[in-house]
C-alpha cells in the first residue's frame, strides 16, 4: 500500500476543500504516518474520511478534525502545548511538528503504552505522555501556551483554564454526551473570549471535571 500517497490524498480532498489553509498544519498532516497509529488490522483505513477503532472502546479521531483543532491553536513552533486525551498519540505527534514541547494526558494505562511506544519508535522527544485524570491538567508543568481537549466535556475544566498562560488559547467539544461543539477560548488577563464553531462528535472526557464514569 503507498501509505504517503493515501496522504497526499487524504491532505487534497478531505482538508484543504473544508477550508485547512494554514501550511505549517497541512504539512505536519502530511507528513505524519497515521497508518502506524492504529492496529495493523485497520491500516489500510487509516486515510479514511473518519474516526477509527484504536481499543479500549476508544478511538483516534477523522483527520479533519485533527487539522482543524490543531489550526485553531495557531501554533507558531515555540509554544508548550497540553493535550487532554493522548488516545492513540497521533494528534500529539502532529502537535509535536508545530510546537515545541508536548505534554499529553491518558487516563487509560493500554493506550499509554501503545502510544508511548510509537512516538519513541518515531523519535518524537517532545512529547511526553503522562498518565492521570487531565480534567484537573498539570499545574506543575502549567501555564500552557496552547490547550487542546480531545474529548468530549460538559464543560471546559476549571483547572485547564486556570493553567492557560495569559494570550494562550484552548480548543475543546463542549456540550452532551454524545454530540458536541467545537469551541476555542482566548485567555486575556482574567477575562475569556469564546468561539463556538462546529458540531462534532467524540467520545466522553472522565474525570473529575468532565462526565463520571
Ligand atoms: N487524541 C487522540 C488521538 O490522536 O488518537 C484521540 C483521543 S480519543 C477521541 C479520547 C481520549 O481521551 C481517549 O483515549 C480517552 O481514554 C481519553 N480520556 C477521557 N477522559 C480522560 C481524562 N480525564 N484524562 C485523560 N484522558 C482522558
Amino acid at each position: 500500500m503507498d501509505y504517503d500517497e493515501l496522504r497526499r490524498t487524504m491532505v487534497e480532498t478531505q482538508l484543504v476543500p473544508r477550508g485547512i489553509k494554514d501550511r505549517r498544519v497541512l504539512e505536519a498532516m502530511l507528513k505524519v504516518p497515521r497508518h502506524l497509529f492504529v492496529d495493523e488490522s485497520i491500516r489500510h483505513r487509516a486515510y479514511e474520511d473518519m474516526a477509527l477503532p484504536i481499543g479500549e472502546g476508544q478511538t483516534i479521531s477523522q483527520p479533519y478534525m485533527v487539522a482543524l483543532m490543531t489550526e485553531l491553536l495557531e501554533l507558531k513552533g515555540d509554544e508548550r502545548v497540553l493535550e487532554v486525551g493522548t488516545g492513540s498519540g497521533y494528534q500529539a505527534a502532529v502537535l509535536a511538528e508545530l510546537a515545541r514541547e508536548v505534554y499529553s494526558m491518558e487516563r487509560i494505562e493500554a493506550l499509554i503504552t501503545r502510544a508511548r511506544e510509537r512516538l519513541r519508535s518515531l523519535g518524537y522527544d517532545n512529547v511526553h505522555i503522562i498518565c492521570g485524570d487531565g480534567t484537573r491538567g498539570l499545574p506543575e508543568k502549567a501555564p500552557f501556551d496552547g490547550i487542546i481537549i480531545t474529548a468530549g466535556t460538559p464543560g471546559v475544566p476549571e483547572p485547564l483554564k486556570a493553567q492557560l498562560a495569559d494570550g494562550g488559547t484552548l480548543v475543546a467539544p463542549v456540550g452532551g454526551r454524545f454530540s458536541q461543539q467545537l469551541v476555542r477560548l482566548r485567555k486575556k488577563g482574567a477575562d475569556f473570549s469564546e468561539e463556538y464553531l462546529t458540531p462534532c462528535v467524540f467520545v466522553p472526557l472522565i474525570g473529575e471535571y468532565g462526565w463520571k464514569e
